[in-house]
């Protein structure tokens, strides 16, 4: 959630961030991401006071960072399943995670 990974020079595209990104705010339309040089001030997927800059939309962004009742979003989820099933080892480090595909 503190935006490090992205920081670090890890490509969007190989990251998935399954709890958000407090540096990270998503159009609700169009899905664009924007990564203001501030953390952004809300949690819990509520809308911020920036708009989208898409031109068909007028539409407010909202945080991505999740509070306890929201669930994992399906945009990272979905890759994330995705870089799994190509790895040949995952390391789970720091988490309570759990996985049904786990060698011991
Ligand atoms: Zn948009």
């Amino acid at each position: 959630m503190d935006g490090l990974h992205l920081r670090s020079g890890i490509p969007r595209e190989k990251l998935s961030e399954f709890h958000g990104n407090s540096f990270m705010e998503r159009c609700t339309s169009c899905r664009v991401e924007y990564f203001p040089d501030f953390e952004v001030e809300s949690v819990g997927l509520k809308e911020t006071s920036r708009r989208c800059s898409n031109a068909d939309f007028d539409l407010k962004l909202k945080d991505t960072v999740l509070d306890w009742e929201d669930a994992l979003p399906p945009e990272e989820m979905n890759p994330a399943h995705a870089h799994c099933e190509k790895a040949d080892i995952v390391l789970c480090l720091g988490t309570s995670q759990r996985s049904n595909h786990s060698v011991m």
